[in-house]
Parts: C-alpha cells; sequence; structure tokens
C-alpha cells in the first residue's frame, strides 16, 4: 500500500526547520522584487505566502490570491538550475610561482553545504533529472555540477494553478511530480482544511516524514489531491504535440518560417537563460595588470549569440534564422538522439520571458502544418506586438 502522509503548513514549518539543523542550506519559492524565484528560505514566512501569478507570451504579473497558499503560483522565473549549475563560478586562480615551480594553480574547493529544495516545481525537477543525466552520466562527469548535487534533497510540489504558458502535462513532466523527488507533496487550499498530502519517494524522504510527525493521510485527503491534479490538467494553458519531432524539425530544416520568427526574435538569449535544461557554458580568462593573478571562471553561455558558435575562422550560424533554428531543433529533436528524451520540459519559461513573445509550441504547431500554416499566417497581417502594461 501507497505510503501517504498530511501535515499543516507547521509541519512544512518544521520540514524546513528540521533540513537546516541537519546542515542543508534550503532553498524555496520566494518573491522578489514582485516575481516568483527560487532563494534561500529559512521558515514558511519565506515563501510567497498568498501570491498568485499571470503568465503569458512576454507578460508576467504577481497578484494576491486573497487566500493563504504557499504554492499557489506557476514556475519561478528561475529553475533549480542556478544553484546546481551557477550562472557565475570561479574554477581556479593562479598566481606566478618560483622559478622551479613555475605558476601555482589553486582549485576552487568543493566545500558547500548540500542543497534542499522545498517546493520544487514538477517541471523543475524533470529538468533536474535532465541535467543529471547530461552532466553527470556520461563518460565525462561535470565534477562541480555532481558536486552540488551530491546528497542534494529534494521535495517537489505539484502545480495547482498552472499559467497559460504551462504544457508539463503534453510531454509528462507534470502537473505531479515524477520520480527523482525525495518527497512529492500537494497543496489543499479551500477544500477542507489547508493541508499537504505528502508521498515519500526515497528512504530519506519517510525518514523526514516521520521527523516532522506527519501522520497517514485520509481517503479524503487523497481524494483532494487528485482533484487538485486533474484541476490542474485542466487548466493547463498550452499544449505541445509530441509525435514525431524528430521527423517534423528535420523535415523543416529549409522552411521559410525560420525567416518569420527571426523578424521578431532579438537573439536576446532570454530564453535559453530561464530554461532548466539548457546547459551550455563558455569558459572566460583574466589576468590582473599587474601580471600578479589570474582566474578562469565559468559562465553560462547561449546559442543565440554569434560568438557561441565561432570556431577558427568566423561563426557558423550568423543568422538570427539559424540561431533560433538550431536551438529548437536541439531542444526538441536532436536532443532526443543524442540524451535519448526531448529537451524542454514544458515550464513555459522561454515564453513568458521572450520580450517579442515568440512561444515554441505555435512555431512547432506552424512549422508542424507546413507553408500552409504559414501562408495563412502572413495573410492574417502582422502579429500584435507584446503588451506594454
Ligand atoms: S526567442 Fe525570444 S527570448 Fe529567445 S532570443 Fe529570441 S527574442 Fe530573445
Ligand atoms: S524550452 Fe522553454 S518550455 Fe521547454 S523547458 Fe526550456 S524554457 Fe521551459
Amino acid at each position: 500500500m501507497t505510503d501517504v502522509r498530511v501535515f499543516g503548513s507547521d509541519g512544512l514549518d518544521a520540514t524546513i526547520a528540521v533540513l537546516r539543523r541537519r546542515g542543508y542550506d534550503v532553498f524555496g519559492p520566494t518573491l522578489r522584487d514582485d516575481v516568483v524565484t527560487y532563494g534561500p528560505i529559512e521558515s514558511v514566512a519565506d515563501l510567497p505566502v498568498g501570491r498568485g501569478d499571470e503568465q503569458s507570451p512576454a507578460r508576467y504579473r504577481s497578484r494576491a490570491r486573497g487566500d493563504g497558499a504557499l504554492f499557489g503560483y506557476a514556475a519561478p522565473v528561475q529553475s533549480a538550475k542556478a544553484q546546481f549549475l551557477p550562472s557565475d563560478e570561479l574554477l581556479w586562480t593562479s598566481r606566478p610561482g618560483d622559478a622551479a615551480s613555475g605558476p601555482v594553480i589553486e582549485r576552487q574547493a568543493a566545500e558547500r553545504r548540500p542543497v534542499a529544495f522545498v517546493g520544487l516545481r514538477s517541471c523543475d525537477l524533470a529538468a533536474v533529472l535532465q541535467q543529471d543525466r547530461i552532466l553527470t552520466q556520461r563518460a565525462h562527469a561535470d565534477v562541480a555540477y555532481a558536486g552540488r548535487r551530491a546528497g542534494a534533497f529534494l521535495i517537489a510540489v505539484t502545480c495547482s494553478d498552472p499559467a497559460d504558458t504551462c504544457f508539463c502535462a503534453s510531454l509528462g513532466t507534470g502537473p505531479s511530480p515524477g520520480e527523482g523527488a525525495d518527497v512529492s507533496l500537494t497543496e489543499i487550499v479551500g477544500d477542507g482544511p489547508h493541508r499537504f498530502v505528502a508521498t515519500p519517494g526515497s528512504p530519506r524522504g519517510t525518514e523526514l516524514l516521520d521527523a516532522v510527525g506527519a501522520g497517514p493521510a485520509s481517503d479524503e485527503d487523497v481524494a483532494a489531491a487528485h482533484r487538485v491534479e486533474r484541476r490542474a490538467v485542466t487548466r493547463m494553458g498550452r499544449e505541445l504535440r509530441t509525435d514525431d519531432l524528430v521527423g517534423v524539425l528535420y523535415a523543416s530544416t529549409e522552411s521559410p518560417h525560420w525567416d518569420a520568427v527571426a523578424e521578431r526574435c532579438l537573439a536576446c538569449t532570454n530564453c535559453t537563460l530561464v530554461c532548466p535544461t539548457c546547459f551550455c557554458t563558455t569558459i572566460t580568462d583574466a589576468g590582473d595588470l599587474t601580471g600578479g593573478a589570474a582566474e578562469r571562471r565559468r559562465v553560462w553561455a547561449s546559442c543565440f549569440t554569434k560568438d557561441y558558435s565561432y570556431i577558427h575562422g568566423g561563426s557558423v550560424r550568423t543568422s538570427t534564422q539559424a540561431r533560433y533554428r538550431q536551438w529548437i531543433t536541439h531542444k526538441l529533436a536532436t536532443w532526443q538522439v543524442q540524451f535519448g528524451s526531448v529537451g524542454c520540459v514544458g515550464c513555459g519559461r522561454c515564453i513568458t520571458w521572450c520580450p517579442a513573445g515568440i512561444d515554441l509550441t505555435a512555431e512547432v504547431a506552424t512549422l508542424r502544418a507546413g507553408d500552409t500554416a504559414l501562408k495563412s499566417s502572413r495573410a492574417a497581417g502582422p502579429r500584435p506586438s507584446p503588451r506594454e502594461d
């Protein structure tokens, strides 16, 4: 029989406290500059209590929900990527040694406290597992990433209020958390007492629920959790047909639709920076003017920049058409060939945070439909500009 527990917000507070006492750096959703993002938390009071959000292409607004929900919004602006694969990371420093030993290189020590997430979205949990496969389970593991992931404790949450931009249900990555979480939560608000239905996903998840005294859930608790999930599926704002994505993208290599997208795309890189699965980085070296020290850093990179494809003699992808085509073809098609799954978890961030409101679900649908859809969209005139409110 499945082990299902239930506790109130005091139980969630106790969970955060236990994790902190055990030495974890605890992260969860927080409100910063009126935007929900993951950040350090010390108690339930640090969560975006009673806040919801509205997300649509090129638009994000935080709003008051009028209730005490702790997880009543869709994907935060950033995923867990920033904690496990930081946007800017010092790899090593060097200084001149003596004539006999040569330069002294000091690698950055990997000493850090383990990370715990409380309230990780289902799509973000799926993205963490994707990055694990790519960065730690192939021939050469990324040591820095693996060090951060080692021992991480993940408490994921069912999305109760997906945004207009969400489509995780199409990809099987939500709205309820799949495998990989130590504990999966569903928050029940406005359907009996405010409570959390919790399912352990690992022995240490079971142990934590025991430690905070989470009692067994009733049949009504479990039914209420199912209602939250079913309602979320019906509220999902978008969908992405996943059949034959490789065939559709490969057949679209020479599509004139890339020109139509490039007319709108600013090549700003926002979509790649907010994407929880994009993992590309580059290396920067810098030395001080006296020659006394140098450092090497690893920073996030984006295939939307011209420099990203620079090789001897110049860039391979000099046009925005080519760069958008590269991104979406890799994300949805060649990723499957390389890593065995679609490289998108349906979080919708690239739609919300694209200043031009470019929507990959719409672009794929147009490519799928071929030139007919392109001609009719052009006949309908230019698309509206993103809202300015
Ligand atoms: S698709 Fe949108 S977010 Fe991505 S680079 Fe183009 S304008 Fe920026
Ligand atoms: S491609 Fe867009 S919707 Fe898919 S995981 Fe990345 S940001 Fe989310």
